[in-house]
């Protein structure tokens, strides 16, 4: 992940979430602890410091609990960026993310699955009316 876009995008600037996340991040904080330690659970402790590793998470993690796609959130350009921070920082996660799931939908999944909650419709994927909700284009 090229730092200058890490910095450049504002993420790990926390003194500057939008209003709506910090406000729900006052009712919703058991939630971002969860995001944020599934993210550090799956750090690459070579991506950089441990300190960096949380401020990332923690980015992450409220910027999930925005109105849209993660990447915008996160004031990217793209998903694409996101992706590349996620490469970086989480090589772990990327790796179960086979199917290349929209992120936010693919961490909260995770955090389901962890606790065998399984709110899915569907036995699969492939076979599920919400398919588009959880994959395709993010634009
Ligand atoms: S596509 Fe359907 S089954 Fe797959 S994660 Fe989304 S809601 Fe669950």
């Amino acid at each position: 992940m090229p730092q200058e876009v890490l910095h450049a995008r504002g993420i790990g600037d926390l003194s500057r979430p939008a209003a709506a996340i910090v406000a729900r991040a006052e009712t919703r904080g058991d939630e971002v602890d969860d995001v944020r330690s599934l993210l550090l659970a799956h750090a690459d402790a070579q991506a950089g410091s441990a300190d960096a590793a949380r401020s990332v998470a923690t980015t992450v993690a409220l910027a999930c609990l925005g109105d849209n796609h993660l990447w915008q959130d996160l004031q990217f350009a793209s998903r694409a960026e996101l992706s590349a921070l996620m490469r970086h920082w989480f090589p772990a996660l990327v790796a179960k993310n086979v199917a290349d799931m929209k992120w936010k939908k693919f961490l909260y999944k995770q955090l389901c699955e962890r606790e065998q909650i399984f709110i899915c419709k569907a036995p699969t994927c492939a076979v599920c009316a919400d398919y588009r909700v959880c994959f395709g284009p993010e634009e």
